[in-house]
């Protein structure tokens, strides 16, 4: 049955498989989400349904407001919670991508941010993706899901950053989350994150060492790709 939510349906059930795909999340450690600003609704990933088993019409969709089920007869995943926070926080976003991806999950757990090193982080990161401090033990037990967004936008206000132009978080001791202007553009994002890491790890393990790149080609390859004089496509 088409309904108005159909689209963000369909862009939400894309992007979960590709998170499946990609092999960002092992088991069902990741969901992603589109969002629909004129209906104050998101649509997202089901709660513990296999990548492979997913529906289109099993997108759950959610209020932006309070991440209460507005359509939808499966349970939404749990991190909705975190995902209606971000798009209220975050007014310019249309897609967000959570996954406990190898490298990213690895790197987060150390609480560092992961410094742009090479041009490819570059090309899609206008900086350092930050990593937020720990939660604190009233914050998990009060409202653990809610709060894991508070410390990201946290994070982006005290260190003044712009969500669009860094468009990924490291959540301290826990994972990534990537967004975007769409739920497709998220998964590029999370798949570019969990690359730089990569890379990361390994200049790390050949040199010992983390030269961040100078301040002058990271804004260069930032801005060919997404400055106002845009030229870059591959
Ligand atoms: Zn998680």
């Amino acid at each position: 049955m088409s309904t108005t939510y159909s689209w963000i349906q369909e862009e939400a059930w894309a992007a979960n498989q590709r998170i499946g795909a990609e092999k960002l999340a092992a088991l069902t450690w990741g969901n992603a989400s589109a969002v629909e600003r004129t209906s104050g609704v998101f649509a997202i990933k089901p709660s513990g349904v296999p990548y492979e088993n997913l529906n289109v019409e099993d997108m759950v969709i959610c209020s932006i407001e309070d991440a209460s089920v507005v359509y939808g007869n499966k349970k939404a995943s749990s991190d909705a919670i975190t995902h209606a926070a971000l798009y209220r926080a975050f007014p310019e976003i249309g897609g967000i991508v959570h996954t406990h991806s190898p490298k990213a999950t690895a790197w987060a757990q150390t609480g560092l941010d992961l410094p742009c090193l090479g041009t490819t982080h570059a090309d899609h990161f206008a900086g350092p993706v930050p990593c937020t401090r720990p939660l604190t033990p009233e914050e998990i037990n009060s409202a653990y899901v809610l709060n894991t967004a508070v410390v990201i936008i946290e994070t982006f206000e005290k260190r003044s950053l712009n969500p669009a132009a860094i468009p990924a978080v490291l959540v301290g001791q826990h994972g990534p989350f990537t967004w975007s202007e769409s739920a497709t553009g998220a998964v590029d994002n999370a798949i570019a994150l969990e690359a730089c890491t990569a890379m990361a790890f390994d200049m790390f393990n050949l040199t010992g060492n983390l030269v961040p790149i100078p301040d002058a080609l990271l804004r260069y390859h930032y801005e060919r790709k997404h400055g106002p004089k845009a030229t870059y496509g591959q």
